[in-house]
């Protein structure tokens, strides 16, 4: 693959792979029992081992007859019992059939379903099988999908439905997940507002918060909402000084080339900064560093920047923080329903659509275009140095791989 070759430019897999060996160094591992209602969102801590069978036991999948193989010669069979789902079967008496219910457990001795609608009930009460049979037909045997100690989850899953329903299917009541991570948002700025308020002079209001905080909070965070911070190294100090016991300080805004870099200055002076450099369109500057001992991800601050290098970064961090192992978004091949001819030094991520099967980037790129990501369905990335034509292939992030 090519990469940027313009000295200075950070490739995207290497942000990634520094971003994520630091999250491994500060791993959260304190871990907490919750119960499966508030487990939504949360990160496994341990193996989720299978305390029985499933099924517990062998049971139908059909509404019908059970019966056993041996037992039937092609003659009617007597029905010798009823068994509904939830109730517990007697012994199937030899050279009879039991009428049985999906769901039901097989009774002993029988080994084969036959569905109703191929069975056919005479007057005297017994029932011919008009197709020919087959041994365990319609039987959902024991331990057919998990064997009791089989790890069914490995620590690090993220629980989502299907994960909790599984859960729920082999009885656990409390899951071990790890604790939630603590992320501070602040957003850097002497031009930003708040909803709500009337737009002075020069203001624009504040995008960034509420995108983050959102977003932080599907992914199981415990969010520290600091705020506006105003462009002054006096302010910055004293509000990165007030988040010690976070996990994250996770700023907007700020770190573009040639600004008044307060939060910069900060870092260094009771810290660390590394100021990087991203071969990354929208995105480029972020500051990655800490304060007094607490991890600091700076993000750019125009919004379309702040979602992509959110998602393709500080989102892959912070999971990976959680123990999770794939971070990284799905992307799909797809063929491009536009044209390329300016290739770049950076890989862009464009905001787009898939229509007709092709992907359609938003007409309007920049990055200060919040309004980009909400039209798209996923970004739509064109690596460094390429240029592309109508129906060359490209991978496709759709957006519910990078927000939830
Ligand atoms: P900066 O990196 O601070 O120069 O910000 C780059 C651009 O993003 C400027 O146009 C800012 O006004 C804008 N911006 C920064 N933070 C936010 C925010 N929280 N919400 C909306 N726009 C922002
Ligand atoms: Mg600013």
């Amino acid at each position: 693959m090519s990469c940027c070759d313009k000295p200075g430019l950070m490739p995207v897999e290497a942000a990634l792979a520094r971003l994520l060996a630091q999250a491994e160094a500060s791993a959260i591992v304190e871990c907490e029992r919750v119960n499966l209602s508030d487990a939504a969102g949360r990160v496994l801590a341990e193996p989720l081992l299978a305390p029985l069978d499933l099924p517990p036991w062998d049971n139908s999948a059909m509404d019908g007859y059970a019966l056993r193989l041996a037992d039937w010669n092609g003659e009617p069979l007597v029905v010798s019992q009823r068994i509904q789902a939830g109730s517990a079967p007697v012994p199937l008496q030899s050279g009879t059939c039991a009428r049985i219910f999906t769901g039901a457990p097989l009774p002993a001795g029988a080994d084969t379903v036959e569905m109703q609608e191929n069975a056919v009930l005479s007057e005297d009460g017994r029932v011919a099988f008009c197709e020919p049979l087959k041994l365990g037909q319609n039987v959902r045997a024991q331990g057919q999908e998990t064997r009791i100690g089989d790890s069914v989850l490995p620590a690090g899953t993220r629980l989502g439905p299907i994960e909790l329903g599984l859960a729920a299917s082999l009885g656990c009541a409390e899951l071990t997940v790890r604790r939630r991570p603590r992320v501070a948002v602040l957003s850097t700025g002497d031009e930003l507002i708040e909803p709500g308020q009337p737009l002075g002079p020069g203001q624009i209001y504040n995008s960034n918060r509420r995108l983050l905080i959102a977003w932080l909070q599907r992914l199981g965070c415990e969010v520290v909402d600091g705020g506006i911070l105003l462009d002054d190294l006096e302010l910055t100090r004293a509000a990165l000084g007030a988040l010690r016991d976070v996990d994250l300080i996770l700023s907007t805004g700020g770190v573009s080339v040639g600004e008044a870099d307060f939060l910069g200055m900060a870092l260094r002076e009771e810290g660390e900064q590394a100021l990087w450099k991203l071969a990354i369109k929208p995105g480029k500057p972020l500051t990655c560093g800490q304060f007094r001992g607490v991890p600091v991800i700076g993000l750019p601050g125009n919004p379309a920047s702040t979602l992509v290098t959110f998602g393709l970064l500080a989102r892959p961090y912070l999971l990976r923080r959680l123990g999770v192992q794939r971070v990284e978004p799905l992307g799909f091949p797809m063929p491009a329903g536009f044209t390329w001819n300016k290739p770049g030094k950076r890989r862009e991520y464009l905001r787009a659509r898939l229509e007709n099967g092709r992907v359609v980037p938003y007409p309007n790129q920049s990055s200060g275009v919040l309004r980009s990501a909400a039209w798209a369905e996923g970004f739509a990335e064109v690596l460094e140095n390429t240029t592309l034509s109508v129906g060359d292939s490209l991978r496709f992030i759709p957006l519910s791989e990078i927000l939830g």
